[in-house]
C-alpha cells in the first residue's frame, strides 16, 4: 500500500497543481453554463435545489457506472491504465 510519504514532492506538487487547474476549469465552465441559464430562465429557489440535487445524484451515478463497468474490470486495457493512476 503506497503511503503519503512514498510520493516525492515534486509528484505531489504536480498533482496538486493539476487538482488546482481542474478546480478553476471547473469553476469557469460551470459559472459559464450557469450566467447562460441565468439568461434563458429566471432564478427559483425550487429549481435551483431540484438542479443541484439531480447534479449530484448525476455525477455520483456516472462516477459509480463509469468505475464499476469500465474502469475496474479485470484484464480490461483501461482497467490496467486505470490501476496506475489509482496506484499514484
Ligand atoms: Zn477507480
Amino acid at each position: 500500500m503506497l503511503r503519503a510519504s512514498d510520493i516525492s514532492p515534486i509528484s505531489l506538487a504536480r498533482g496538486l497543481a493539476a487538482k488546482r487547474r481542474n478546480a478553476l476549469t471547473a469553476v469557469i465552465f460551470g459559472g459559464f453554463l450557469d450566467a447562460l441559464l441565468l439568461e434563458a430562465y429566471s432564478f427559483q429557489w425550487a429549481g435551483f435545489l431540484a438542479g443541484v440535487l439531480l447534479g449530484l445524484l448525476y455525477a455520483n451515478a456516472f462516477e459509480y457506472f463509469f468505475h464499476r463497468f469500465l474502469l475496474h474490470p479485470p484484464g480490461k486495457i483501461l482497467a490496467h491504465y486505470h490501476m496506475v493512476h489509482h496506484s499514484t
